[in-house]
């Protein structure tokens, strides 16, 4: 059994990604072709943003976002501790600072709460300027974007979603109007490494908003600053496209979606059925969809546990065994062992089963 079956995936959509493949091998635009903006177009329609700006990897797109806020030296940034090292890293990248913030137990998203401690701290301390959160939908599941939203706006900061882990996944309000991820904040990135809920065949990532200025922003950033004219450069910027061979195998990819979506919810419900008495199993309060990057479940005993699976062939992973706060590379910024003591719980006790959608 493997922990995502990506060979699976392939062999259900395996004409049609060869003749998408094929397609691109013909035309020959290997970098920007005809692919690419059919992709950005059919991920805006998607996701219900009005543009979107296909880039290199999640990574960049989290990067391409912080350029746009201008993000610099002697910013704050704020982000949860319990995350991928990416979501802290474009932060220092950058030169501003990471301003770490704890986990809500329930999800293992960002603790509203927690943040709002955090920025009044920032404040107090008059060191750091706050100038932006960065949100994260851990393991498929939108964050708390109600109240992150009103924090971002009573403290005049802006938000990102890096929604990496949730593309798929959805927020309904109480008036029964869903978002999705992807459209959360001012800016939301993603990440279609392959391993993610939307995957290419190696790294690829996109950058979504409503916002005009910002959309024109991140497509000149992305070709190294360019002015209207390709060879005038305006700015300083990267060079971070998404290959069109990966945009013509998403396009096939965002087709079996929703249907992977269905399928990977019911792999989550069988999980849930048959390990509730057993473990502490992953909730999704009411009104929320996750995309279900990870099934990731708590226990005391998790070694014990980890071994017992294995020993039946079912491989499991640890997401993610150490904290941002708790990182070598970040031993500098002065946090110590208890200053987050859910996601340091967290990082003692998950531990993630196989969930792809061939479950
Ligand atoms: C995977 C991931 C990223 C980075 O994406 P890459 O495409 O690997 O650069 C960023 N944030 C989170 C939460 C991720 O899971």
């Amino acid at each position: 059994m493997q922990f995502i079956d990506l060979q699976a995936q392939y062999q259900h959509l395996k004409s049609k990604i060869d003749k998408r493949i094929a397609d691109v091998l013909n035309h020959g635009k290997y970098i920007m072709g005809p692919e690419v903006q059919e992709l950005e177009q059919a991920l805006a329609d998607y996701v219900g943003v009005k543009h979107v700006i296909t880039c290199a990897n999640g990574t960049d797109a989290l990067t391409l976002a912080l350029m746009v806020f201008d993000i610099k030296k002697g910013d704050a940034v704020f982000c949860p501790t319990f995350t991928f090292f990416a979501t802290a890293e474009v932060i220092s990248f950058s030169n501003a600072t990471p301003v770490f913030v704890d986990s809500n137990e329930q999800t293992f998203n960002i603790c509203p709460e927690n943040l709002e401690k955090q920025i009044q701290k920032v404040i107090n301390e008059g060191k750091l300027k706050p100038k932006a959160i960065i949100a994260v939908d851990l393991f498929g599941l939108p964050a708390n974007y109600p109240e992150i939203e009103a924090i971002a706006k009573k403290y005049d900061l802006k938000l990102i979603e890096d929604a990496a882990q949730g593309f798929g996944g959805s927020i309904t309000d109480s008036q029964g109007i869903a978002k999705k991820a992807g459209s959360f904040g001012d800016i939301a990135t993603t990440s279609f490494f392959p391993a993610k809920p939307l995957g290419c065949y190696g790294d690829g990532g996109a950058v979504f908003t409503n916002s005009d200025e910002y959309a024109e922003l991140l497509r000149s950033y992305r070709v190294h600053g360019k002015g209207s004219d390709k060879y005038d450069n305006v700015r300083i910027g990267m060079n971070s496209r998404l290959d069109t061979i990966q945009a013509a195998i998403l396009l096939e990819k965002l087709t079996e979606f929703p249907q992977e979506l269905i399928n990977r919810n019911k792999a989550a419900t069988n999980y849930e059925n048959e390990l509730a008495n057993l473990y502490k199993t992953p909730k999704v309060p009411t009104g929320y969809e996750s995309s279900w990057a990870q099934y990731t479940l708590l226990s005391d005993n998790r070694e014990q546990v980890m071994a017992e699976y294995k020993a039946q062939g079912i491989p499991t992973v640890i997401y993610y065994a150490t904290c941002m706060h708790q990182q070598s590379v970040y031993a500098g910024l002065g946090y110590q062992e208890g200053d987050f003591p859910v996601a340091e719980k967290l990082c003692k006790q998950v531990f993630s089963l196989p969930m792809h959608p061939y479950l």
